[in-house]
């Protein structure tokens, strides 16, 4: 592609600790997609639940992406646009696409079934008037299954109702929901490929549903599978997995590399951060990551 190519890619970090291993792999591959098809590529912060966060997690995420070499400007920060966040809630409100829903964590324990991405809400205030004092906020999933071309694991399709159900748009607790954010965002950024890991697979079918409601064209998205400890579990900030060592980027950006099926000549271990983004620029193929379609795991852990 030519420069100016019309590429947006992105990396949405929430700031829940600092970058480990995993995560620079989800940076590494939107990065490399984005320079190899001469597009922009954007940081985001996802700080929408200030429970979960980090005091100074941010900054050093951002810091880490800097001395790896990445260039990008100004993040944004969802804390920062909850009226972009509110317009789309009361748009699909307005549409009947979403309803006000007062039932406890505790409630739906009790009396819903599990589904492929947690509980599947029973749809006890979906058939009933909006309850007082209900802060939470459900997307209605209609019997429509959702479609989509994987850019690496190929067709996929879900029957969003019946295997997910009516999903949170904001929380109980008043927080804007992780899935009517980021749809929300990749669009108001003009986000047009997402590549990210496959535990995200199943949320991209909510994206989708919200942005269609919303009459917005999603963007394109991959999912690769996600970076797992010895123990099989996925490295998270949450099980505290090794922070990067920003003092050997080059070394990890090359095993990211490797681990993103691409084979960086011996060469490259000594040359400069430079040298390494423009052979990742000139090499990067996003049918190399076919083959590991077979590791997908798709879902939350
Ligand atoms: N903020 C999410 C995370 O850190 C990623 C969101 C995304 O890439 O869509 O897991």
């Amino acid at each position: 592609m030519p420069a100016d190519s019309g590429y947006r890619g992105r990396f949405a970090p929430s700031p829940t600790g600092p970058l480990h291993f995993g995560s620079l792999v989800a940076a590494v591959a939107s990065y490399a997609d984005a320079i190899s098809n001469s597009g922009e590529w954007l940081v985001r912060i996802e700080d929408l639940d200030p429970t979960r966060e980090q005091p100074g997690a941010a900054e050093l995420i951002v810091e880490s992406l800097v001395r790896h070499g990445m260039v990008f400007s100004e993040p944004v920060r969802q804390s920062e646009r909850s009226g972009l966040y509110g317009r789309a809630m009361q748009t699909l409100l307005a549409a009947d696409a979403a309803y006000p829903c007062s039932c406890s964590r505790k409630k739906l324990t009790r009396e819903a079934a599990p589904g492929i991405a947690g509980l599947i809400y029973p749809g006890t205030c979906r058939r009933r008037p909006a309850p007082p004092g209900a802060n939470a906020v459900r997307f209605k999933c209609d019997s429509a299954s959702i479609t989509y071309q994987d850019e690496i694991q190929g067709l996929q399709h879900i029957a969003l109702g019946d295997q997910i159900g009516d999903f949170l748009l904001r929380r109980g607790d008043g927080y804007f929901a992780y899935q009517l954010a980021v749809a929300v965002d990749d669009h108001a950024q003009g986000i047009t490929h997402v590549l990210r890991g496959t535990d995200l697979l199943l949320s991209t079918f909510m994206q989708i549903a919200v942005l269609r409601k919303l009459a917005l064209e999603p963007p394109r998205y991959g999912h690769f599978p996600v970076v797992r400890g010895p123990d099989g579990r996925k490295l998270s900030k949450q099980n505290r997995s090794t922070p990067l060592n920003n003092k050997i980027c080059k070394n990890n950006i090359l095993n990211a590399l490797i681990y993103l099926k691409h084979d960086p000549p011996r060469a490259l271990k000594s040359a400069s951060l430079t040298d390494i983004w423009s052979w990742v620029a000139q090499h990067w193929t996003l049918s190399k990551l076919y083959a590991m379609r077979s590791d997908t795991d798709k879902g939350y852990d």
